[in-house]
């Protein structure tokens, strides 16, 4: 725990020098000794293993684990030898701490590692999810949760079955800005909500990337930037979708051979509420706009990890910097310690996946209305 000398807050360096010089004098390693003096549960911070090492986890998720109070980066998984040695080097990983796609069951012996965060394409989400649950890992998964509600279902029981505790990587719900957008309904501060109007676009790049690959990501925009709209739409209304209408568009480019280019949809929610929705690669979109009995909300841009602008009625919202996915991993890492529930569990996940059916399902009977 303590090789990892850049992830020790002062408090804790304090604590840790201690318990280094007992371990010393009893000629322990200084991880091993750690461990066993904390114990799983009661240690101060709890050791992540990454599982992936592009471009989220080496742009946003690895250094966010600098900040975290409640957890460290401990270990890390790849399948590109080159990055082991640029990790450990820059993380401080001890080589034992250092797993492959092969051998990465072995973690289940490894004391540093207390939760298992999957940042791989998405088809394989849940392959490593269930391997971690059997290790006795609990999982950060990141979105999408898998490719299909039945593997979703897998990854659950999975957890289950091990009991071990499952997030989804859904940054958002603990962002201040869309934060205030749930307590609307919650609160009912601008009284009944009526209308949501969700869209998430950008263009992409690179035509040989997994992302336009049906196998490795299952579909397209709406796989990967699409499910945020559908919980921003399930948590604005803080109610559940009961139907949807979907329509897909494409230009004919290349790239779109496997996956939708774009897609629009209509959901329909409790009371005669709708949504409306559009996601794609091949435009640039990022809003959230809620319509309510007494007033309005928009985030624009509204699902990055910063740069969030909006208002509430008459409020311009307007809060410090944030690091969304630090407090995402702190506060799984507390769920873990206190034995609490994720706010983000499979569950909701699986949620999403059900809608992403719908929508799949509505495509191929050309737009028909599909019951959630
Ligand atoms: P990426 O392409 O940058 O990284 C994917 C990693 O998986 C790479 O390290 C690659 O080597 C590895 N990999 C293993 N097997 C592979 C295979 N068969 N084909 C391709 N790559 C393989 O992708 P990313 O942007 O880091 O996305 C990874 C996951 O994280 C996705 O599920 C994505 O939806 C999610 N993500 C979430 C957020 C968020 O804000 N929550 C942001 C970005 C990505």
């Amino acid at each position: 725990m303590t090789s990892n000398k850049n992830l020790v807050p002062r408090r804790d360096f304090i604590k840790t020098s201690a318990l280094g010089l007992s371990a010393l004098s009893i000629g322990l390693p200084l991880n091993s000794a750690l461990a066993t003096s904390c114990g799983s549960s009661g240690k101060d911070k709890l050791g992540i293993a990454l599982v992936g090492l592009g471009n989220y986890s080496k742009g946003q998720l690895a250094p966010s684990l600098l900040e975290t109070e409640h957890c460290y980066l401990s270990a890390i998984v790849t399948g590109t030898k080159e990055k082991e040695k640029e990790w450990a080097e820059k993380y401080n990983i001890p080589k034992g701490n250092i797993y492959n796609y092969e051998n990465f069951d072995d973690i289940a012996s490894n004391k540093d590692i207390d939760i298992v965060y999957i940042v791989l394409p998405n088809s394989m989400h849940a392959e490593f999810t269930i391997r971690a649950a059997k290790a006795g890992k609990h999982v950060i998964c990141e979105k999408p949760m898998a490719v299909s509600a039945a593997e979703c279902k897998a990854m659950i029981k999975a957890c289950n079955d091990n009991n071990v505790k499952l997030s989804i990587g859904y940054r958002l719900q603990f962002d201040p800005y869309h934060k205030r957008i749930i307590n609307l309904s919650k609160e009912n501060t601008l009284g009944s909500i009526n209308y949501v109007n969700a869209d998430f676009a950008f263009t992409i790049g690179d035509p040989t990337q997994w992302r336009l690959k049906k196998d490795l990501a299952g579909g397209g925009a709406l796989m990967d930037v699409g499910v945020y709209c559908i919980q921003a739409c399930r948590y604005s209304f803080g109610q559940e979708p009961i139907a949807l209408r979907a329509q897909a568009f494409n230009s004919g480019n290349e790239k779109f051979k496997e996956v939708n280019e774009t897609i629009t949809w209509q959901m329909e929610f409790p009371d005669g509420k709708i949504s409306n929705s559009t996601t794609s690669y091949a435009m640039s979109v990022n809003s959230l706009f809620v319509s309510a009995q007494k007033g309005k909300a928009q985030l624009m841009p509204s699902y990055g990890y910063g740069g969030i602008e909006g208002f509430i009625k008459d409020e311009i919202l307007e809060f410090p910097k944030f690091n969304q996915q630090a407090a995402q991993m702190d506060t799984f890492a507390l769920n873990v310690k206190n034995n609490t529930e994720s706010i983000v569990p499979g569950e909701e996940g699986l949620k999403d996946m059900k809608v992403i059916e719908a929508i799949f399902k509505s495509l191929e009977q050309n737009g028909a209305r599909i019951l959630i």
